[in-house]
């Protein structure tokens, strides 16, 4: 993971490290059974590199609770290591240039299951995890567990090395995940719950589910 974080200290993948303050690389226990992937550093976390701090964290933090799960024993990630100005939607090519670490991430980690957070993480793991056709808007597919049954796929983990040249990211063959019993669960952004306060009840009922994994 440190060598993840220099790379991402690095990173001029696209242009997003120009207006960041710090980028967001992720946080939590590095053999956490339940991976949390949310969209986008918002201006907390960019003032202090740390995810899920402000408005949507604090209501990540409650729905952990609700569930009897430890912050300490998950590990918290975004699709996206710096802050899109005004907080606007990731663009596909920022998802493009920014997801290698991601899947690095992932790779490192180990997870049994990856809870996606709204729309955008959703679509990415989905689609990169054989589940395409089965993507539906947020709305539809919230707290439905899908499984893994994808062979892993090796795919080459390109950043820049310090010439600002691409390179891969080890010599090794890598594989992406160890999608052995591996499962997916949507879930609505916590970031919802700020705007709709009636969505915190669906969000806690979706986080029951993730008991069984802690
Ligand atoms: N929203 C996200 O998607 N990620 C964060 O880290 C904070 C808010």
């Amino acid at each position: 993971m440190e060598k993840i974080k220099q790379d991402i200290l690095n990173c001029r993948r696209c242009p997003l490290y120009k207006t960041r303050i710090n980028p967001v690389i992720g946080e939590g226990n590095l053999r956490a059974k339940i991976l949390f992937i949310g969209e986008g550093p918002g201006a907390s976390e960019d003032q202090t590199g740390h995810p899920f701090i402000g408005r949507a964290g604090k209501i990540l933090d409650e729905l952990l609770d609700s569930a009897g799960i430890k912050r300490e024993d998950v590990y918290i990630a975004n699709i996206l290591k710096c802050r899109p100005p005004q907080n606007r939607n990731p663009q596909k090519e920022e998802i493009e240039a920014c997801t290698p670490y991601l899947l690095k991430q992932i790779e490192t980690i180990k997870p049994e299951v990856i809870c996606t957070l709204g729309n955008y993480s959703t679509a990415f793991i989905m689609e990169k995890y054989g589940l395409g056709e089965k993507v539906q808007g947020i709305s539809k597919i919230h707290g439905k567990i899908f499984d893994v049954s994808k062979k892993p796929e090796q795919v080459p983990l390109l950043c820049l090395d310090n010439e600002g040249d691409e390179k891969e990211y080890s010599d090794e063959v890598r594989y992406f995940g160890s999608s052995n019993g591996l499962k997916i669960i949507p879930l609505y952004h916590p970031a919802v719950a700020t705007y709709n306060i009636n969505m915190k009840g669906t969000l806690k009922e979706d986080f029951k589910l993730l008991k069984s994994f802690k």
